[in-house]
Formats: structure tokens, sequence, C-alpha cells
């Protein structure tokens, strides 16, 4: 099968290639596993975290990518949860405990970093983290709400905001563009306000219903309850901080920062930026509980994902898209098409 494969670790400074094209054998599902022809697998952050060793794959090479969606082609022994033929998704959680608390688990084995992912024709998976996808969706919209839907899902329950509280989002790509729209739908009398350095995603937000959008460190009209940042950077931290409201939440959906603006940290007053009760939160992982109660949700507001294709061969230049930001919406790979 064709894959796109991470064979070391390298600085994207220095390279625009990273992943390389090779042919891997198709892999056996183990009991209790599905083997998944993967249609199309969406392109994460996350990945240039992986590239770069932020994060570092226990071995490589390895196939990157955890948000898969494709269909069952082959079935483990003692599955029964799907049918050959079925359309399922899956995202960054490969297995773990079961348990609600099993994001946070030293048994927490990801997607795409501790077993190959859906940058390839196939890819296999405990059918217990597969999940069934609502039928309003594409393949090619169902792929960001794998990842960038769900953990923003999950984002988006941490900041505890209720129907009325102003919440505020930093960054605007893959993620936010989806929790803003989930957010209008699940609390409907709050105002959205966003934060992006890129003024068509402010107006890209403007568009979605955003009530403000401005610059990262631009001052909204009103103090907000709480705000998701999710962005690699630590700017939109300090700005963050500075514009909630007493008792007001941080919450930081990102499993790694970069250092390269880290020294704005000492921009961080105590009176200005974290008295008054404010609280910084951040992310880790998702679990299967996650992406099993967002979905039908996703599927029935329904969420619009703003999409841009790339075959898989081009998986480089979607990665170079990410790297640079300031693109509307997610990117999303081409594995095969029935
Ligand atoms: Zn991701």
């Amino acid at each position: 099968m064709r894959a796109m494969v991470l064979k070391q670790i390298v600085s994207l400074a220095k390279t625009n290639t990273p992943l390389e094209l090779v042919e891997l054998p198709i892999p056996v599902p183990g009991p209790g596993e599905l083997l998944v022809k993967v249609s199309v697998c969406g392109v994460c952050h996350t990945e240039l975290d992986e590239i770069e060793g932020r994060i570092v794959p226990p071995k490589l090479p390895i196939v990157l990518g955890h948000e898969i969606a494709g269909r069952v082609h082959q079935l483990g022994e003692k599955s029964s949860r799907f049918q050959l033929g079925d359309r399922v998704g899956v995202g960054w959680v490969h297995s773990s405990t079961g348990q609600p608390d099993e994001n946070l688990s030293p048994e927490f084995r990801a997607t795409g970093r501790d077993v190959n992912g859906g940058y390839a024709e196939y890819m296999t998976v405990s059918e217990n983290y597969a999940y069934p996808i609502p039928e309003i969706f594409s393949d090619v919209d169902a792929a960001p709400l794998l990842c960038a839907g769900g953990i923003g899902y999950r984002a988006l329950r941490l900041t505890r905001i209720r129907n009325g509280d102003l919440l505020g989002l930093t960054g605007f790509g893959a993620s936010a563009h989806l929790v803003l729209q989930l957010a209008k739908h699940l609390f409907p009398e709050s105002r959205l306000y966003v934060f992006a350095r890129d003024p068509d995603q402010q107006q890209f937000a403007r568009e979605l219903g955003a009530e403000w959008a401005g610059a990262t460190d631009a001052t909204p009209p009103e103090k907000l309850h709480a705000i998701i940042d999710s962005t690699p950077a630590w700017k939109p931290v300090v700005e963050a901080l500075r514009n909630l409201r007493p008792g007001g939440r941080l919450v930081i959906n990102a499993i790694r920062k970069e250092d390269t603006d880290k020294a704005r940290l000492q921009d961080l007053t105590y009176h200005e930026h974290l008295w008054s009760e404010k609280e910084i939160k951040s992310v880790a992982n998702i679990t299967h509980f996650d992406l099993a109660e967002f979905l039908p949700i996703a599927g029935k507001i329904p969420l619009k994902p703003e999409v841009r294709v790339l075959p898989l061969e081009q998986a480089n230049q979607a990665l170079t898209e990410i790297r640079h930001g300031g693109a509307r919406g997610a990117r999303v790979l081409r594995v095969s098409v029935d």
C-alpha cells in the first residue's frame, strides 16, 4: 500500500519535505480490531510536533495521521461492532483504559504516533476506538471532526461556560472554526469573540457569526468569561489572560507549545493577568467518550468544516500550509477513491 512516512525527526526550518512516499505491506487486524481502508485523512498541527520532535514517536519510521475517515475492509477475530463496508472514523486515541480519564493514562496510545495512522491506504484500530460517522457528512467533511472538532468539543466543555457567558477564541484554524459553530449551537445566547493574527481569518470568524474579531493583542469591548487558545504560541496566552474577567478561565487546547516566542511570558504580571482568581487549564488528548458524544452532535447542527483537499502524495505541501498558518479551515488528504 502507499504510505507517507516519517523516517527521522527533522527541523521544518531546514526541510519542507519531512515525509516520504513508500510502499508498505497492508497491516493485518488483530483480535477485536478492524482493518480500515482509508478514504481521507485530515492534517493536524500535532503532526508538526511529531516531525520536529516536540512529541517523539517511540519508533521510526511511522505513518502519521489521526483524522481518519474510511470503510471497514476486514474484521479481526472477535470483532462484531461493525460490518464490512461500514463507514468509520478514527481519532487521536488509538487505545487506552476505556475509563473516563483514559486520556491521562500512561496506557494511552495515539494513532499516528504509537501505531501507524492514516497517511496510508490502510490502518488497523480496535473496534472500540472506531466511530460511526453521521450520514450528513462526506468523508472529507468528517475528517477534521475527528481531532480538530472532537478536541475542540472537549476544550469547550472544559471552559465550563453557561449559556449567555462571553467566550473568546484565540487562534482561528481548523479547530476554532468548528468550536465557534459548536458554541453558537450549544450556547445560543453567548457572544463570541475571536482573536486571530490574519485579517482573512478575522473576516472568516465574522462570517461564521463572531460578535467581534480582532488581532491577537487587540482589546475586545468586554472582558470575557472564558477563552480557548488553540495556537502553538505564548503571546496569545498572555493576551488572553489580560482579556479575562475576574474568575475567568483560559483553556489551552494544544498538545505542545513552540519555544519561538516564549520570551513573551516575561510580559505576565500577577495583578493584570493572574490575580482575581483567573484559572488556566490545559487539554490533554481526547477520550473515546468525547468522540462518541461529539460526532452525533456535530451531525445534528450540522457543523460545516471549511476544507482544502490535497492528494496523499502532497502531504508535505499540506503540512507546510498548516505551519505557515493564516489559511482558512482544515487540510485533508485524499488517500483513496471508492
Ligand atoms: Zn490532532
